[in-house]
């Protein structure tokens, strides 16, 4: 007398199980095929008349078979006439069936299973709900990803219309919105980012058969959000009757700040890690301590370079984080600069140019100190010309470690932060910037975040987390 025999009994009953559940399938697609038999058109349907029908009954087939595997499987769940309470362990008669429908992406699928209510701890549970792992609520966390995942690429309503249209779920804009929140709160630049593990992953493949360490550049700059102030929110004093249906508030523009580490492998950008917000500068500088702190940045295997335009403040950050990092003034920036000095002084002439072109090659050939010379001998020709020079001369001398353009580029440093650009647009532009949208501050921070996360290659990580902290609450 053994184990086997005891196995073998276990797998005739784990086939005996399979073999009623398949029967059972097989009865509810009977049934389904029954409804598509009527919705067919009568004599010799086209390709597209047969894909429409079962387009349009697809998610009774889908649903109906997971709602035959959970009834099948749970057999004894739902038959339980009696549970302990959690709380006080007396035991509880059940009540019900109840019944409950759950939405997910293959379709809807009922549910009917025993209430226990404890009238001493005024307490009640569904035991199954809780073995099912289902979610307060219809829609289903499958289904609440994909449209928060449509929501981040375009406008809530052409999301709703086009989720309906693709998944035969029909959710509205509204709820759009709520899942986009439930997502997106209390997001950090911690939590959107991708793991140290995966960084380096990323590191060793641009590192690979390459004598230098690669380069991470650490861009900072801002992008412009369309925005609407908190007033907005604001009910208009008066009877409803007469309330102006337009709210009074002027929309601005604020700026979203925002820092991407990206890779260099040659002409390529591999992307590591963006962070937008609208925020002030002091909580830019605060999520860059977050990221270090982290451990995020693996300043032993890469060479830092910090690449950003003539903004003080960045600058200050990037020197208290990262004091090891090759700072390099954006070239473009640079040049853009030089050549504001340059008209005021000549005006729209040749001579305007050669000068802004010596002047670069000079930087390139590392000879700031003959440039400040140079401008301090400058005759201004106008009491703009003056200005423009003084502050040239202020703005290069600031700069002055951060302009050796020839040696930067000899070490496969970059001149100027274009990966920065590209960040802005992907992250901000393209769903943000949208005629007649004006985001309120917390709204567009969100949206910020999850476009970060999708950038960043976190998106579903980020959703997991938020499907955690709901079950928790
Ligand atoms: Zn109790």
């Amino acid at each position: 007398m053994g184990c086997a025999e005891v196995i073998a009994l276990d797998e005739v009953r784990a086939r005996k199980h399979w073999t009623t559940l398949r029967q059972r399938l097989h009865e509810r697609f009977d049934r389904w095929l029954d409804r598509l038999e009527s919705a067919l058109p009568e004599g010799e349907p086209t390709l597209g008349q047969v894909s429409a029908a079962i387009w349009a009954l697809r998610q009774q087939l889908t649903g109906g078979v997971a709602e035959t595997i959970v009834h099948h499987t749970h057999q004894e769940e739902q038959r339980r006439q009696h549970m302990p309470c959690p709380t006080c362990a007396r035991l509880l008669p059940a009540r019900g069936p109840v019944q409950r429908c759950v939405e997910t992406m293959i379709g809807a699928v009922e549910l009917e299973r025993p209430y226990f209510y404890c009238r001493v701890c005024r307490a009640g549970t569904y035991p199954l709900d809780a073995m099912l792992g289902v979610r307060t609520g219809r829609m289903q966390p499958d289904v609440q990803q994909a449209a928060v995942d449509l929501a981040t690429e375009v406008p809530y309503e052409t999301a709703a219309m086009l989720f309906g249209r693709l998944s035969g779920i029909t959710i509205s804009s509204e709820r759009m919105h709520t899942f986009t929140h439930q997502v997106a709160e209390g997001l950090s630049v911690v939590e959107v980012a991708p793991s140290r593990e995966e960084i380096d992953r990323r590191v060793g493949q641009v590192a690979a058969g390459r004598f230098r360490r690669p380069v991470l550049v650490l861009g900072i700059d801002g992008a412009y959000v369309p925005s609407r102030p908190e007033s907005a929110r604001g009910r208009r004093p008066g009877p409803a009757r007469h309330r102006a249906r337009r709210a009074r508030w002027r929309h601005e523009w604020r700026e979203a700040k925002g820092f991407r580490f990206y890779l260099l492998d040659g002409e390529r950008i591999v992307h590591v890690l963006s962070w937008h917000q609208v925020h002030n500068e002091q909580e830019l500088g605060e999520a860059l301590q977050q990221v270090k702190d982290a451990g995020l940045i693996p300043e032993d295997t890469v060479r830092l370079c910090v690449v950003c335009d003539g903004a003080e403040w960045i600058w200050k950050h990037v020197q208290a984080l990262f004091p090891h990092a090759c700072q390099v003034l954006d070239y473009y920036h640079c040049a853009e600069y030089l050549h504001k000095v340059a008209k005021a002084q000549y005006g729209p002439t040749v001579q305007a140019l050669e000068w802004v072109e010596a002047t670069l090659t000079r930087l390139y050939m590392r000879k700031m100190g003959t440039v400040l010379g140079g401008l301090r001998r400058m005759q201004p020709t106008s009491a703009e010309a003056l200005k423009a020079i003084d502050n040239c001369w202020v703005y290069l001398y600031a700069h002055r470690g951060r302009t050796d353009y020839g040696r930067l580029r000899r070490g496969g440093y970059p001149l100027g932060s274009g990966g920065m650009e590209s960040a802005n647009k992907f992250i901000c532009h393209v769903r943000l910037k949208r005629s007649g949208a004006w985001w309120y501050e917390a709204n567009s921070n969100q949206m910020l975040a999850l476009r970060c996360a999708k950038y960043n290659g976190t998106f579903h990580q980020v959703f997991t987390r938020s499907q955690h902290q709901q079950a928790e609450s």
